[in-house]
């Protein structure tokens, strides 16, 4: 690592304390973009890397709302709008409890470079909530999300800013925000995307980021000839992502064999096929239970409760092909990353943000598996978002199989970018470099051209 990268990742720890999540993934970048400053020092001068990892702006604000015991709740709302050189900020908003400052930061900036590689112009922004949607009635989510709305709503617009969902946002949240911000504004825009399809959401939106890990997948399996067809996957979490993930690779013949939620996950040999799957969403997008009922309701499936005093999850100890992490950050740490390999997994496609830790990534370089890490892989979800956005506009949407080809072509391009910038700055086969380069190039150049704002 130079000394300038050096220098500049103390400074990030100094002037950020306590956002561990922020240090990690402002690390993973610079380290890996060390070679484009020794070559190109006009980006050095300009200081570019220095105002990218600052937030153009923070947004904090408090959150009170009533329950339905008539108790005062007060919750803390964020929303970082961290970089919109080549376009209004755009990324999603998680409702968590563990959802703090460091952890959105970390989100905005992976975000910058994601949307930078879906081609579309999106900036990059993310936001949320410490509120836990988990055991609300849907009228304490819709006060919630009515007063979450109410201030967020004098910073965003469709030419500023356009949250989109994450982590405990889905349709429903999306649908109850959008209904306050009409209320409060007394416009139909599209501010946020993930709308229902009455109302400007785009199809494929919810299955977009899902389906998109698992074409990054394919196209990393065909540079080696193979296909998904028969191939045994592990997969994390049990939402959003995760529903998709296992839909998709059940279309292209492979067979995902586990999947988890925040209490623990079940394995289930003989594979979650499409009528398992219809089971899952009902249980997890309907009756919003927990993943232990699959393992009552099938034969042969183990349920294994979470045990946060491991030093590694058990989910990712199991014979299989390709590991698709889609639940939350540094769910792979070192240990899991080798049981991974020692299990003969050669092919992560992260549909999670950060899903791996720096030490489980070094491995997987080391082993030279296919990885994509999740700025490449998971980036279907904003490009879909960004396609919304671009139907709202025209006021006209599209069909399936329209935004569907359109997401299949993005995921393309960006796979062929990642490969041919590792390429070009001789690390061939390195999705990591190729995907931090690849993004930073295009928000860099636009950044010198915009001159110091
Ligand atoms: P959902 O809320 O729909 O699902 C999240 C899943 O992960 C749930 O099964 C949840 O379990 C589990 N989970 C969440 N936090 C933890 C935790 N700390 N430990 C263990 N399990 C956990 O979210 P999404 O599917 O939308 O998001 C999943 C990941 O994908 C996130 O990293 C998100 O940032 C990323 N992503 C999402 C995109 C999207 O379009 N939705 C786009 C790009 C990335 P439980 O219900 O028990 O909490």
């Amino acid at each position: 690592m130079s000394e300038y990268i050096k220098s500049l990742l103390e400074d990030v720890v100094a002037k950020n304390p306590s956002e561990p999540e922020f240090h990690q993934a402002v690390e993973e970048v610079a380290e890996t973009i060390g070679v484009v400053f020794d070559r190109h020092p006009e980006y050095r001068k300009a200081k570019v890397l220095e105002r990218i990892i600052e937030p153009e702006r923070v947004i904090m604000f408090r959150v009170p709302w009533l329950d339905d015991q008539g108790n005062i709740n007060v919750n803390r709302g964020f929303r970082i709008e961290m970089n919109s050189a080549i376009g209004p900020y755009k990324g999603g908003l998680r409702f968590h409890p563990s959802v703090n400052l460091g952890i959105l930061k970390f989100l905005a900036f992976e975000q910058v470079f994601k949307n930078s590689l879906t081609t579309l112009p999106m900036g990059g922004g993310k936001g949320g909530s410490d509120f836990d949607p988990k055991g609300k009635s849907d009228t304490e989510v819709m006060r919630f999300c009515q007063a979450f709305m109410t201030e967020l709503q004098r910073h965003i617009g469709p030419n500023t800013d356009v949250p989109a969902g994450d982590i405990g946002v889905g349709g429903r949240e999306i649908g109850y925000m959008f209904g306050q911000y009409k209320k409060i504004r007394n416009e139909f825009t599209g501010i946020l995307t993930g709308k229902g399809l009455n109302w400007g959401g785009s199809l494929i939106r919810p299955e977009a980021t899902g389906y998109g890990a698992v074409y990054f997948a394919a196209e990393m399996l065909n540079t080696r000839g193979e296909s998904l067809e028969g191939k045994s996957c592990l997969v994390s979490g049990s939402g959003n992502v995760a529903q998709y993930t296992v839909e998709k690779i059940n279309h292209l013949g492979g067979k995902a064999v586990t999947l988890s939620d925040s209490s623990g996950y079940i394995y289930d040999p003989a594979g979650i096929d499409d009528s398992k799957l219809a089971y899952i969403m009902d249980l997890k997008n309907v009756r919003r239970g927990r993943i232990k009922e699959y393992a009552e309701k099938y034969a042969g499936v183990t349920y294994t409760v979470l045990d946060s005093g491991l030093d590694h999850n058990p989910l990712w100890d199991h014979k299989a092909d390709c590991a698709f992490p889609s639940a939350t950050q540094n769910e792979i740490n070192g240990k899991d990353a080798q049981n991974l390999i020692n299990n003969g997994v050669y092919v992560v496609s992260e549909g999670a943000n950060m899903p791996t830790t720096i030490d489980g990534i070094n491995l997987y370089l080391q082993e030279k598996i296919l990885y994509g890490p999740g700025k490449a892989a998971n980036a279907g979800g904003v490009a879909v978002s960004g396609l919304e956005m671009s139907q709202n506009s025209m006021r006209l949407p599209w069909s399936r199989e329209e935004v569907d080809r359109r997401l299949q072509e993005i995921m393309k391009n960006i796979h062929t970018t990642c490969v041919e910038t590792a390429k070009r700055f001789d690390v061939e086969g390195n999705y990591v470099v190729g995907a931090n380069i690849g993004g930073f190039l295009k928000v860099a150049n636009t950044m010198l051209d915009q001159g110091v704002v």
